[in-house]
């Protein structure tokens, strides 16, 4: 049994399939799914897939790259509030380029410090834990964070698709939050967060597909589903050196812990 911690069921590649997706992902073994949103059209669908099936939980949350837009924070709490809404994301800064803008301007970088800022609060005000979407902006992310901690802020969660350096790797774990790795790992060019997968301790490791993006070898190329968490997992388990089945544990006991423990779902 595994636990997709991040899996977008909520974007328009599942539209035509979602039922067969989530049935192959369930004969894989993948018994628990949580679909973070990009924004509220998103959010909104997650929190709606969620409520079709068993097994499947929802994060609400704007993503960066939709700091332009107001947040419609009514809306957002709404969302929160549902029964399978466990956690909030995913939220955080993305500072790699746009598709349309060749270069963030400061005020756009600002904007997205504001709107992570007001979703932490969210999510410490509902009590829920937060899956941090990171790229391209480690060092602000950080000072961001860490000035909400030092001002007396609660908030736990996940660095979803980590990525840095193992010095970045350290100071995040300082803060006692978990590590989501995904299908990117299995890809030759990426042979760093082989090294960077096995500095975490196994109980901050969490597991994630991002579907339908970083699909696992062997199936790159293609769009990635839940299913495919296998291999992501059976990867990592070689790295390090321990039996798929005690990965799975683990992982699971850490997605159980961070997002599940507590609540009556
Ligand atoms: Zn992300
Ligand atoms: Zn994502």
């Amino acid at each position: 049994m595994l636990i997709d911690t991040h899996c977008h069921l909520n974007f328009k590649a599942f539209k035509k399939d979602l039922d067969e997706v989530i049935v192959r992902a369930k004969e894989s073994g993948v018994a628990k799914i949580i679909i973070p949103g990009a924004k509220i059209d998103s959010s909104r669908r997650a929190v709606e897939i969620a409520g079709k099936y068993d097994g499947i939980y929802a994060a609400v949350g704007t993503h960066p790259h939709h700091a332009g837009e107001d947040l419609d924070t009514d809306t957002l709490v709404l969302l929160t509030r549902d029964k399978k809404t466990v956690a909030v994301g995913e939220i955080g800064l993305d500072h790699h380029r746009y598709k349309n803008y060749p270069e963030l301007t400061d005020r756009e970088k600002d904007n997205q410090v504001t709107l992570f800022i007001e979703q932490l609060k969210i999510a410490e005000r509902f009590n829920l834990p937060v899956i941090i979407h990171c790229r391209a902006a480690q060092e602000q992310l950080l000072k961001t964070l860490n000035n909400f901690l030092k001002k007396g802020g609660q908030v736990r969660g996940v660095f979803h698709c980590f990525e840095g350096t193992a010095d970045y790797l350290d100071r995040v774990l300082e803060l006692d939050f978990y590590i989501g790795f995904d299908g990117n790992i299995t890809y030759p060019e990426n042979k760093s967060l082989a090294g960077l997968v096995k500095r975490v301790p196994q109980n901050r490791l969490l597991l994630e597909t991002d579907a339908p993006f970083l699909t696992p070898l062997p199936f790159r190329g293609t769009r990635n589903e839940p299913a495919y968490l296998t291999e992501t997992a059976e990867f990592i388990a070689g790295i390090l050196k321990i039996k798929s089945e005690d990965l799975a544990n683990k992982t699971n006991e850490n997605a159980d812990r961070l997002f599940f423990v507590g609540r009556n779902l």
